[in-house]
């Protein structure tokens, strides 16, 4: 059976699935979801055999469903090899009575390498299948974390190119030098002279340029994005919580047919999305608990059924969850709305022109599934240092906010389901705000040196991304204006 895909904002088109991946948004602006969400075609006692790479094809086959079993598995192979520091990829780890899914053991240790190890295999493979014979060259703007993960994920593989523009200044002294460290003959850095914004808006220019893209389609490339919008970072996503549900039967940690609870911090709204489509193929999910930061529009708007971005924007310690447009809503919006496109678009034309929206009380009724939560800085640090006090395990700042929100919910509503926890980053990566959450005594060290002593109080390795940064060397130098980022893409593709 084909599935195929529409937007979330024109329900007269439709297109495939590789399709929808090369596009990454469709022309009106909306997302590509697919005409319905597939089932397992099978069962949990199947599953629970299966490694992550087995997982992975029996649920991305049902989503993808224009690539053959051999396009899909060599994806999935070259996405998930040795670039893992585990081979089972994503570790469950059971702390007190919770269930912590490690998904940070990929190449840039947060869990944007689920899919962005994935995403490059699916997009030359969709290139091919639609007879684009062009390189595909990502750009992308980032604020720190993207564009390392999407760098790695990219670097050396054929038929791509990379280009990243992040702010001079604007990152942290960690996310630079993951940057301007990383490998590939394919991969570019540049650091603009401005903010992320001049950044983002610089790329979100070089996309609609029209002449630009002229010149490159006569030099042999085409652009694509990378965004965490495109299905094609979706649907990677949704496996690993088939994975985690099929690894607690395996270890008897439930008995088959539980219903379990999920925790997942949430900023784009993207990884949750996933979770919520997995219970929708069948895994036996009960509630999807939205954890927030102190930018918690999505508490508000599960609470209250109103959207509303206009507010103070907070810098957390949690950073990648500091957001205040949570674009993969918009998924979940069409979703309650009966998969009414007109609806769905009503709504994304308030939110750009007022930045908030209402949704209907029957919309308001489907979101039964969903519960949301929040964590002050407060409690985010506390839950990092009595678990650590406890258990000893070290858990980084975005999944404290989830871990808080998880306990919370279980105290609050007297649900006492098992927990999994979507732990989305390995503290190694945000080490300082780790570090002093568990002794004040470590806030004026410098990074670097911290970086044995998590080692040592956490009993863990040092990951390789952070060994790499200690001692590689820096490849990529380049710097321009804000306004001259045009000129900058065409130096380096020598066009
Ligand atoms: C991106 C990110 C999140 C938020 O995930 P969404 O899919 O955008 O909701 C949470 N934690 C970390 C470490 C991230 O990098």
């Amino acid at each position: 059976m084909n599935l195929l895909y529409k937007s979330t904002r024109n329900s007269d088109k439709t297109v495939t699935a590789s399709e929808a991946i090369l596009k990454g948004l469709a022309d009106d602006g909306g997302l590509f979801v697919p005409e319905s969400i597939p089932r397992l075609d099978v069962t949990m006692d199947e599953l629970k055999n299966m490694t992550y790479q087995e997982t992975a094809y029996a649920v991305m086959k049902q989503f993808l469903t224009d690539f053959t079993e051999e396009e899909l598995k060599h994806c999935i192979d070259s996405a998930y090899d040795s670039k893992f520091d585990t081979e089972v990829i994503a570790p469950l780890v059971k702390v007190e009575d919770t269930y912590h899914l490690e998904l940070f053991h990929g190449a840039t240790i947060a869990f944007k390498d689920m899919a962005l190890s994935i995403l490059p295999h699916l997009l030359t493979t969709a290139a091919k299948k639609n007879h684009v014979t062009n390189d595909i060259v990502i750009l992308t703007a980032t604020s720190g974390d993207t564009g390392k993960a999407a760098l790695a994920g990219f670097a050396d593989v054929p038929g791509t190119r990379i280009i990243v523009f992040y702010p001079k200044g604007g990152v942290s002294r960690v996310q630079e030098l993951q940057m301007v460290t990383q490998k590939g003959d394919n991969t570019s850095v540049v650091a603009i002279h401005g903010n992320f914004d001049n950044a983002q808006s610089g790329v979100k220019a070089l996309f609609e340029d029209k002449e630009l893209e002229k010149e490159l389609a006569g030099a042999g490339y085409q652009f694509s994005s990378a965004n965490s919008i495109n299905i094609g970072r979706l649907v990677p996503q949704v496996v690993y919580y088939v994975y985690a549900y099929a690894k607690l039967l395996e270890n008897e940690e439930i008995t088959s047919g539980e219903e379990i609870n999920v925790t997942v911090p949430t900023g784009n709204f993207g990884n949750i999305l996933a979770a919520y489509y997995a219970k929708q193929m069948g895994v036996p999910i009960a509630k999807l608990i939205c954890a927030s930061n102190e930018n918690k529009v999505l508490f508000d708007f599960f609470r209250t059924g109103v959207y509303d971005k206009n507010r103070e924007f907070i810098l957390t310690s949690s950073p990648s969850m500091d957001i205040l447009i949570s674009s993969n809503l918009e998924r979940l919006i069409y979703t309650i709305a009966g998969r009414d496109a007109q609806k769905n678009a009503e709504l994304m034309a308030q939110l750009r022109e007022k930045g908030t929206y209402e949704i209907t009380p029957e919309m308001k009724e489907r979101l039964g599934d969903f519960v949301g939560g929040y964590a002050t800085e407060e409690e985010t640090a506390a839950t990092i240092r009595t678990t650590y006090e406890k258990t000893g395990y070290v858990m980084d700042t975005h999944t404290a906010v989830a871990a808080y929100v998880c306990a919370q919910y279980r105290k609050d509503s007297g649900d006492d389901k098992k927990c999994l926890v979507a732990s989305t980053a390995s503290p190694y990566k945000f080490i300082h705000s780790v570090m002093s959450a568990i002794d004040v005594k470590y806030a004026d060290v410098d990074e670097f040196e911290l970086i044995d002593e998590l080692s040592r109080i956490s009993g863990t390795e040092i990951p390789n991304a952070i060994e790499e940064i200690r001692n590689a060397d820096i490849r990529h130098t380049r710097e321009c204006e804000a306004g001259d980022m045009k000129a900058a893409v065409k130096e380096i593709l020598g066009v």
